[in-house]
């Protein structure tokens, strides 16, 4: 399978490219070529199948011969070794739980994927490839853990001092071995000016081989494939439910193209939402056909709190640029603040089910798309892309009661924090980074 670039100038390259580099130099994202897909005998088998089976299955379609298929299926067992649990809430309203990984985000399914990649392209490349990424929260947390004992691979992570949760503090800076991670005295936006700044220094890449491991890699978005052609086809051999409704709660637009992809593919798949907070520059688009970014607001649903979504340009690459195209698949839906906490008590309320706000934005969505859509019986399933505990503060103040969550966060808590503190100042990164073994 060939990759090329959603700007069309630079020229298509191998998977292994592709992954390696992240972003086109042009530009542009990677896209495949074309999109493989599943003849309807082909999809009737892997109903049944197991999440593994399914990985396997699509992967293979993507990656070809470039990686031997005995050792792609060692990968999926390593990368995808907890459960996707998919909870009814009611008759034909479900929740895919896609925070059982180590980190407790859905993170983890693009992160574990692109990690087991980089690591087995770097090695046939003989080169020990540094992945350095500026975080704050879920990203830098899922790829810490993901490349954790990857052969070949090294990760420099820069997360703002004081501006992230004590439990993803504890995520970020625990993993050990050939995971660094630099506690910046600024804000996000520091350590991202110091990510791009070390990208473009030409001393640096003299003696390093430096790569990103943000939402726009496409070895990223594929594995977030897997779990929408899993859960239409468990839908429909647990429950009888065809073609369900996806709604997804966005941010980067990473996670929604994955589904767009998963439908291309053949599996059951009907409509989607695009469910987003306040910042709105997508759902805007899908309503009224312009594109305005507008700057980044902060609301409850923080991962989400994206201006200008880096995944929008391979979105629309999908449906040819084609507004009419994209509002026939996707309707967009935007949740504020105050609906998102209502949804997070009658959910509780209602179900008993506890619900942290980015999930709660997708489930929000999807009821006010039913409620425009009487007679439409068809099922859906709402993404959740974080456990409870990650966000328990706010939930905690949404239901004004205090959380008993039963899971084992001890061992992670108690694990010996392991960061260099380091200014604002770009000459520290670099020096840092001059320091590494090379
Ligand atoms: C990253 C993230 C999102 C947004 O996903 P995108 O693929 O960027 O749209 C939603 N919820 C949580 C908890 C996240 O960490």
């Amino acid at each position: 399978m060939i990759y090329f670039s959603t700007n069309k100038t630079s020229i298509p390259v191998s998977l292994k490219k592709a992954t390696l580099e992240g972003l086109a130099p042009d530009g542009g994202l990677y896209v495949p070529s074309e999109i493989p897909r599943f003849s309807p005998e082909e999809i009737k088998l892997l109903e049944g199948a197991s999440f593994n089976n399914i990985a396997f299955a699509i992967a293979k379609k993507f990656i070809g011969s470039d990686i031997p298929p005995d050792q792609l299926s060692d990968m999926i067992d390593t990368c995808y070794n907890f459960v996707t649990p998919l909870v009814q809430l009611n008759s034909n309203t479900f929740v895919e739980e896609l925070f059982c990984g180590p980190t407790l985000a859905f993170k983890d399914y693009g992160a574990r994927f692109l990690a087991r990649l980089t690591g087995f392209f770097a090695a046939e490349e003989q080169k020990l490839i540094t992945v350095l990424v500026a975080t704050s929260g879920d990203t830098g947390s899922a790829v810490a853990y993901g490349f954790q004992g990857i052969a070949n691979t090294r990760v420099v992570l820069l997360y703002p001092s004081g501006k992230v949760s004590p439990l993803q503090e504890q995520q970020l800076t625990t993993a050990g071995g050939n995971v660094h991670a630099l506690e910046v005295e600024g804000d996000f936006d520091d350590c991202q000016r110091m990510v791009k700044e070390a990208f473009v220094d030409q001393n640096l890449k003299k003696s390093l081989t430096l790569t990103s491991a943000n939402s726009i890699n496409i070895s990223r978005l594929i594995p977030q494939s897997f779990y929408y052609a899993w859960s239409s086809l468990q839908l429909k051999e647990q429950y009888g439910y065809s073609n369900p409704l996806f709604s997804v709660p966005s941010g980067n637009y990473g996670n929604l193209t994955a589904g767009v992809l998963a439908k291309r593919m053949g599996f059951p798949i009907g409509h989607f939402l695009a469910a987003s907070n306040a910042n709105d520059s997508v759902t805007r688009y899908i309503d009224n056909g312009r594109y305005e970014p507008r700057p980044t607001v902060t609301t409850l649903s923080t991962a989400m709190d994206v201006g200008n979504p880096s995944n929008f340009a391979r979105l629309r690459y999908f449906f040819h640029n084609d507004h009419d195209s994209m509002t026939r698949e996707i309707t967009g839906i935007a949740v504020s603040d105050d609906e998102t906490r209502a949804t997070i008590r009658s959910v509780d309320d209602q179900f008993g089910y506890l619900m942290e706000p980015h999930t709660a934005v997708a489930f929000s969505a999807l009821e006010q798309y039913r409620s425009t859509k009487k007679g439409d019986d068809s099922a859906g399933i709402v993404l959740s892309t974080a456990h409870p505990v990650k966000f328990l503060e706010a939930i905690e103040e949404t239901l004004n009661k205090k959380i008993d969550i039963p899971l084992n966060l001890q061992e992670l808590m108690n694990k010996k924090k392991s960061a260099t503190l380091i200014s604002s100042e770009y000459k520290e990164l670099a020096s840092f980074l001059n320091k590494l073994d090379k």
